[in-house]
């Protein structure tokens, strides 16, 4: 077992019970505070530990690791150390939060270098580079299908074969908590002989998790299965913004452009696959056999929990309309990254490839609006008396996710976003 994710550890910080960042989880982000220069952290609780206070105090100097990377506008930097050093980091945080630590004093140091998180504001974690989606789950892929062509033959004959996925757009992605303006564009309306031009009307979320890729290759150079995990670093929440109406009219024959590249959101707390190591499971058996290079062994999918919360304009509280689980997805990380480098096409640190919408086999595990209002004929019913279709002006989309296992719980934190009108 990794060392900082002991289940009996305890930190001196005080973590509440619900928290998502208990010390068996160390998630790695970027802060800032009266506008000074951004900094590498970790979430402890409700707290954050700026790691570059702690540099400066020599905690990492064993490691051979420089202060300079802490102060840092990304983690882009410190991920490009390699996993020797950054889970070296991981493991000296734990052994300062253990409250077994006895030659300091924990409330001299945590004085110097720990902050509330309600007092920072969290920035983007990674300078992302490159951004694929993938469209990877068998029920989002099924359901789709189902809707838009032939509920018999709902799965395209390539689906079973390979993970299905497009190159998207990096310089749109946004950390949690950024308002989202409402996208235009060309829309074609059934029965309509021309296009028109205005406001989507049909905007949707697509509850995704997002792996941050750790470790550069060379043009030429592929990832078997079997070296994957070497270059993925962490994951983070990822919603991808979608206007179907735009999407309707545009995808043929090259897939999704302008429906898509208006926004994507991320949470802003990168947690390691070493934090998620426990929390591994079996993939869903993959018939028909796959091709060689798709071929892996162990458990490469993860038990994490899933949701979406819608909160309306005129709403206390946000009201969760899917519950769903990454375990589900068909095709895991190792196999995707895999199929991407296939040709030799390079990645480097900070890339984001996300999963495609996660959905779960029932209604209310649905991940997008379009699944769970099934095109909009079935309307979700809101606690405020309003109705749900597709999102409204003014609604805030929350998706949180959390694994937990024997009174751990490692979080996500959130991933969050206000729809704002459109330009006018
Ligand atoms: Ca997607």
């Amino acid at each position: 077992m990794i060392k900082a994710n002991k289940p009996t550890l305890k930190s001196w910080v005080e973590v509440p019970d619900d928290s998502d960042f208990p010390i068996q989880n160390l998630p790695f982000g970027i802060y800032t505070i009266n506008d000074q220069h951004p900094r590498v952290c970790i979430a402890i609780g409700e707290h954050i530990a700026d790691l570059y206070v702690l540099a400066e105090h020599g905690f990492f100097e064993d490691l051979g690791i420089e202060k300079e990377v802490f102060e840092n506008h990304y983690l882009n930097d410190f991920i490009a150390l390699g996993k020797a050093k950054t889970s070296g980091v991981r493991n000296r945080l734990s052994e300062i939060l253990d409250n077994d630590l006895e030659e300091w004093d924990a409330s001299e140091l945590a004085s110097f270098f720990l902050k509330l998180q309600a007092e920072v504001k969290m920035l983007m974690p990674v300078k992302v580079g490159d951004y694929t989606d993938f469209y990877s789950s068998r029920e989002h892929a099924t359901n789709v299908g189902t809707m838009f062509r032939d509920p018999e033959n709902a799965l395209l004959p390539n689906w079973l074969h390979l993970p299905v996925g497009y190159h998207g757009r990096a310089s749109s992605i946004v950390v949690s908590g950024t308002p989202i303006q409402r996208p235009v564009g060309q829309q074609m309306p059934a029965g309509a002989e021309k296009p028109i031009f205005g406001p989507s009307k049909l905007l949707d979320f697509e509850l995704e998790m997002g792996f941050v890729v750790g470790r550069d290759t060379d043009l030429g150079q592929s990832v078997s299965t079997a070296e994957a995990e070497d270059y993925i670093f962490g994951m983070v929440i990822f919603n991808d913004w979608s206007a179907r109406d735009i999407q309707k009219w545009e995808y043929v024959p090259l897939g999704p452009f302008l429906a898509k590249n208006f926004a994507s959101t991320i949470s802003p707390w990168v947690v390691t696959m070493d934090a998620l190591d426990a929390f591994r499971e079996e993939g869903p058996m993959q018939d028909p056999e796959v091709l060689p290079y798709l071929k892996y062994e162990g458990k490469k999918n993860y038990n994490i929990n899933l949701e979406v919360g819608i909160q309306g304009e005129n709403m206390e509280a946000a009201h969760t309309v899917c519950r769903s689980n990454f375990k589900h997805m068909y095709w895991n990380m190792s196999q995707q990254l895999a199929h991407h480098t296939v040709t030799g096409c390079n990645i480097n640190v900070g890339d984001i490839c996300a999963s495609g919408t996660i959905s779960g086999p029932t209604p209310d595990s649905y991940g997008s609006m379009l699944e769970i209002s099934w095109r909009g004929t079935k309307p979700v019913a809101m606690p405020d008396g309003s109705e749900r279709k597709f999102l409204l002006d003014g609604d805030t989309v929350i998706m949180k996710a959390y694994c937990e296992r024997d009174g751990i719980r490692i979080g996500f934190g959130e991933a969050s976003g206000k729809i704002l009108p459109a330009k006018s």
